[in-house]
Formats: C-alpha cells, structure tokens, sequence
C-alpha cells in the first residue's frame, strides 16, 4: 500500500513537471527550429473590391516541425510570446516578408504597389530594438518603406499605450500600420485620431455573420474609418455574397478563402495569373 502511494505521489508530481517542462520543450524545440529554417511564411493576397487586382499579401508564419508536420501559428506564437523568443520571430517573418516581395518585385512578379503585410506580436512592438530591426528590415531588403505594413492587433494596442511612442516612430519611418482583429477590442472612434494607423482590418467575426445588426455594425466601422482616412479591409470573406454585401458598404479590400487560401511563396506567381472576379 506505502508503494502504490508513493507511486501515486510520483505520477502527479510527473505530470505537473511534464506540463510546465512541455511548454518549455516547446519553447527550446521552437527556438532551434527557427535556427535550422524549420519555419516558413505562407502568403494571402488582399484583393482590392474596385479592381479586382492583387493590392497585396499577408504573410503568415508555420513550423515545420521535424516528426510534428506542419504546426499552425496558434499553436506556437502563445509559447512564443512568454520570452523575447518572439522577438527573434517577428525579426525573421519582416525579413524573410521584406525580402521576398524585393525579388518579387525585381522579377516582375507583383505589380510595384504591391505591399507585403506581417503580424507583430504586443511584445515586439513595445520592445526597444523595434525602431531599430524595422530600419534594418528596410535596409537590408531595399523595399520601399510604405510597401511593408505592420498589423498590431486592437487588444495588443488598446493594452499598451507605453508602444504608442514606438508605433510612431516606425511610423516616421514611412512603414504603415494597420489595426488587426478590429471589432473584437473596444476602441471607440475617437482613438482613431490619436492613434497613427493607416488601415483597419475587420475582424473575421462580422464578416461570417449575416445579421443585420452585424452588417450595419461593419457599415458604421467602414464609415468611421474613412472618415479618418484609412483603409478598411475585411478578413475571412468566404462567399460571393459577402463580396457584394462588403462592395455595397464601402470596404476597399478583401481577404479570405474565398479568394485563396494561405500559400507558400512559389505558389504565388501561379495565384496571380488567375483572373479574379469580385
Ligand atoms: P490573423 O492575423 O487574424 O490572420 C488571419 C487568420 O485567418 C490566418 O490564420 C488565416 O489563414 C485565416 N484565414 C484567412 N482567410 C480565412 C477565411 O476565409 N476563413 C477562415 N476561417 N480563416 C481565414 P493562421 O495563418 O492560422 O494565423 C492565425 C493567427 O496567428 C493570425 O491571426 C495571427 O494572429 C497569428 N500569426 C500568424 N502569423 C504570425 C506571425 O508571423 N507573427 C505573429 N506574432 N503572429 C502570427
Ligand atoms: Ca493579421
Ligand atoms: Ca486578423
Ligand atoms: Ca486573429
């Protein structure tokens, strides 16, 4: 009986320690993949509503994990986020992102305004080095400032007003920036003003839904924005019908599975000679 206690005392403490050593497993095994190239950027175009052109693509992030197969980004970046790890992240996708559209551009693959946009997490974007590593992005790239745009999500900027200074300066140097996840935070309309953005991108939540309330909700946030002058694109357009529905309100660009899904880089000059229809 002592021995099956004791046993027992052994198994849970083993399973707490392999519940917190899991996380850090992880985070080892996350930070040598990113060293050995185990992870790649996938690429979404944003199809603007008036032409029906590529305007851009967002660059999402995934592990190639050996023995795991392809890991999607919810599954890391949380693990990510609790070290600066997720700075040595965000430093790789802007310039693996910068620099893949620089050859896109110089092989005549995208149109010249053609912009690129990635995801930074709250914690690089009030880190320090900030200023510094998009400086060196755009360097080292040669890509046209305006042509990389930085997606902040509305919880990461409502929570931080300490990044604002940074949100600024990457901002003076001609990068822009867009609100990610919009709806799902509660900035009013006012902030709009404060803050130094250059698009809005609706949440994927009020695209989905067909209610009337959320249809007029995403007129009223079409309106707002260009009443501050910024772009609005809309996430997570599945159906022709939302096209229409999205054209009638104003919006300027889409983005979703409807047009493509996520893909990797060499898959993208096939994309683009498609002919869209919206
Ligand atoms: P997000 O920034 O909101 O990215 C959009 C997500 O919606 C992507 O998922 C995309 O594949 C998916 N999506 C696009 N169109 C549709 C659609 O029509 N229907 C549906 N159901 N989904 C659609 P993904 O690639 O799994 O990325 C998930 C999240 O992970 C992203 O959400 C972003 O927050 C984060 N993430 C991705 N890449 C990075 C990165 O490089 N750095 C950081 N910090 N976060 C990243
Ligand atoms: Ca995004
Ligand atoms: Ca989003
Ligand atoms: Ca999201």
């Amino acid at each position: 009986a002592k021995a099956a206690g004791g046993a027992r005392t052994w198994f849970f403490d083993d399973a707490l320690r392999t519940e917190l050593s899991g996380q850090a497993a992880l985070e080892d095994a996350l930070r040598a993949g990113l060293v050995a190239g185990e992870l790649v950027l996938h690429y979404q175009p944003v199809v603007s509503l008036q032409t029906g052109g590529t305007r851009g693509f967002e660059a999402l992030v995934r592990w190639h994990r050996s023995g795991h197969g392809l890991v999607p980004p919810d599954e890391f970046i949380p693990v990510a986020e609790r070290s600066d790890l997720v700075c040595d992240l965000g430093r790789w996708v802007m310039a693996q992102a910068a620099g893949q559209l620089a050859r896109w551009r110089a092989d005549g693959t995208v149109d010249e305004d053609v912009h690129v946009a990635v995801n930074l997490s709250g914690r690089h974007l009030a880190e320090t080095t900030l200023v510094a590593d998009v400086a060196e992005v755009l360097a080292t790239s040669g890509l046209p400032p305006h042509l990389l745009v930085l997606e902040a999500t509305e919880t990461v900027v409502l929570d931080g007003p300490a990044m604002l200074p940074n949100l600024h300066a990457v901002r003076d140097l001609g990068v822009r920036l867009s609100l990610d996840d919009y709806g799902t935070g509660y900035t009013s309309i006012e902030q709009f003003r404060t803050l130094p953005l250059d698009a809005l991108k609706i949440d994927r939540s009020f695209i989905v839904a067909d209610a009337p309330q959320d249809v007029a909700l995403v007129g009223l946030m079409v309106h707002a924005a260009h009443t501050f002058g910024l772009v609005v694109v809309a996430e997570g357009v599945e159906r022709p019908e939302q096209v229409e529905l999205l054209r009638g309100l104003g919006c300027d660009l889409v983005q979703g599975y409807l047009f493509s899904r996520p893909v990797p880089a060499g898959e993208v000059p096939a994309l683009l000679r498609r002919t869209v229809v919206v």
